[in-house]
């Protein structure tokens, strides 16, 4: 009796397991090993993905009656990125998808979707690169939509869409015909009029599930419309969108710094005279974190001060995470020239952190229009 009391006692003295912390912990055991099958591009990790799912990777920054907090998806994501950057897209690519749904004014596609993508039941990411670049003027949208009895009709085509495959989902955005603005939807991959083509090789990410998607005359029905009009509504998820994104460049940026670290024992008798030492990468990702948790607390706030904010850290993430890649390249020497190192799978995703919409040239714009 005693002794089962006293066991009790125990197990409610542990502390539950943070979501961050198992997630860690799923990365260590089971993304590790996959990590270099994702970079070549031979695995796509569906299985972990959907475990971080099951232990609520992708459902923290639901927003539940009024604000929304997307510290915990970052830092989760900061967990995956520090084991694997592809996986950590995968999971940005993710959260997004759900934070389309909980956004969304369509309680049927929420109801239908909500609990699919935030428990990874069901997969997905999203196809707002060309949007995001048409809506502040550098080039024009890709899908047209003609409105028809209970929904519309989108054709056009995607280049680039990743975490996908036959049944997955993923939000984009189309312009009508009627020039009547602009709608956002959720694309069904399993409809036979969506084509999904591989990409050719890329420099890293080939195991994201990234494809070129075409829509040849898609039924798109209302229960899949998140917004229509879709302007205020991404007005409404665009921080979000953007915040999510840290979580990829610290979990690079902390890698980085490990990578630096490896190597102090055999090589820091030269490596002390490079300019840029782990302190200072250190000192840097404490930084653009502490600004993350402080922005992510409060995705809703619609004053352009923040906005500015947002897209600053967003930039500052970008460039810190390709001069920390650089960083580690340079403290490994010829160790990580090697192809099984990862110092160099770490530049190729530090630059896919730079250059993923909105990319570091378009940051720029946007911050010399404001
Ligand atoms: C691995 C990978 C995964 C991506 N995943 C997604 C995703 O999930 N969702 C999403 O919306 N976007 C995705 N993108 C696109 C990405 O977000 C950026 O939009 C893209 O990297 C280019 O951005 P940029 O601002 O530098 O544009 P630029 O490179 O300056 O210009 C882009 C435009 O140039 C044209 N273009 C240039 N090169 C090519 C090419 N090889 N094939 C076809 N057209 C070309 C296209 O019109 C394109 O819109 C992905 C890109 C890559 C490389």
């Amino acid at each position: 009796m005693g002794s089962l009391a006293l066991s009790r006692v125990e197990t409610l003295d542990q502390p539950a397991p943070s979501i961050a912390g198992e997630v860690a912990r799923i990365a260590k055991e089971q993304l590790a090993p996959l990590a270099a099958g994702i970079d070549a591009g031979t695995v796509y990790p569906a299985e972990v993905l959907r475990a971080f799912g099951k232990v609520g990777a992708w459902g923290s920054h639901v927003p539940h009656e009024g604000p929304a907090d997307l510290r915990c998806a970052i830092q989760a994501m900061a967990e995956i990125g520090q084991v694997c950057g592809g996986t950590a897209f995968m999971a940005w690519c993710q959260n997004t998808l759900v934070w389309y749904a909980a956004n969304s004014t369509n309680m049927n596609l929420a109801k239908r979707f909500g609990d699919a993508f935030s428990t990874g039941r069901v997969l997905g990411g999203t196809g707002l690169s060309n949007p995001m670049k048409s809506f502040f003027g550098i080039e024009k949208l890709k899908l047209k939509g003609k409105k028809v009895e209970g929904g519309y009709i989108v054709r056009g085509a995607l280049p680039w869409v990743s975490n996908l495959g036959p049944d997955h989902f993923f939000g984009t955005i189309f312009e009508r015909e009627d020039d009547q603005g602009t709608v956002m939807f959720l694309a069904d991959c399993a409809d036979p009029a969506i084509t999904l083509t591989p990409c050719k090789p890329f420099l890293a990410m080939d195991g994201t599930g990234t494809y070129g998607v075409q829509f040849r005359d898609v039924f798109v029905p209302d229960e899949l419309i998140l917004a229509d009009p879709a302007g205020p509504f991404v007005k409404k998820i665009r921080a979000g969108f953007i915040l999510l994104q840290a979580g990829m460049a610290l979990g690079v940026i902390k890698d980085c710094i490990n990578i630096m670290d490896e190597v102090d024992n055999p090589l820091g008798h030269i490596n002390r005279y490079l300019p840029q030492q782990p302190v200072h990468f250190r000192d840097l990702a404490a930084e653009l974190e502490a600004e993350t948790m402080a922005l992510a607390r409060d995705p809703y706030n619609e004053e352009e001060t923040y906005w500015r904010k947002v897209i600053a850290l967003r930039l500052r993430a970008g460039e810190a995470s390709v001069a920390a890649a650089h960083a580690a390249m340079l403290h490994c020497g010829a160790r990580g020239y090697l192809k099984s190192h990862r110092a160099q799978r770490r530049l190729r995703e530090a630059y896919f952190v730079a250059i993923v919409t909105p990319a570091t040239k378009q940051l720029r714009k946007m911050l010399a229009d404001a």
